[in-house]
């Protein structure tokens, strides 16, 4: 690919549309949310890495994922405390902390606080916002 930021904080939009799939572009960029039970991450119990699957930056390790029932796939720690940064995001469902990936600022989806130990965290992500690496 030529001409493509190496920047993907200062991707324009038209380089995020030719990167993403349409469903990438909608989740990632206009912070939208897959259906419920629709990831194929939720049914992954190998070991391995969850990446931006706009920018590639780590963001979550099999080891912090776990069963949430919810149908996305759930975590209850990102990979580091510099992987993914928080907003508060008022919506029509009221107000939510939403995750974006720290890197390039893509939405990934949102965090909760009835998760498991040891963090009580639930970070609810849309899997086409992942890229999943088997180490
Ligand atoms: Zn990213």
């Amino acid at each position: 690919m030529t001409n493509q930021t190496d920047d993907p904080a200062r991707r324009s939009d038209a380089e995020w549309r030719r990167i993403l799939t349409d469903e990438q572009y909608r989740i990632l960029r206009e912070a939208g949310t897959e259906p419920a039970g629709t990831s194929e991450l939720l049914h992954v119990d190998e070991d391995g890495l969850f990446r931006c699957a706009g920018c590639g930056a780590e963001l979550f390790h099999s080891e912090q994922k776990y069963t949430s029932g919810t149908g996305w796939p759930s975590f209850w720690d990102p990979i580091g405390d510099d992987a993914v940064e928080t907003q508060r995001d008022a919506g029509l469902l009221g107000f939510r902390t939403e995750v974006l990936c720290a890197r390039c600022g893509g939405h990934l989806g949102h965090v909760f606080d009835d998760g498991p130990e040891p963090t009580g965290k639930r970070y609810c992500i849309n899997g086409d916002a992942l890229a999943f690496d088997r180490d």
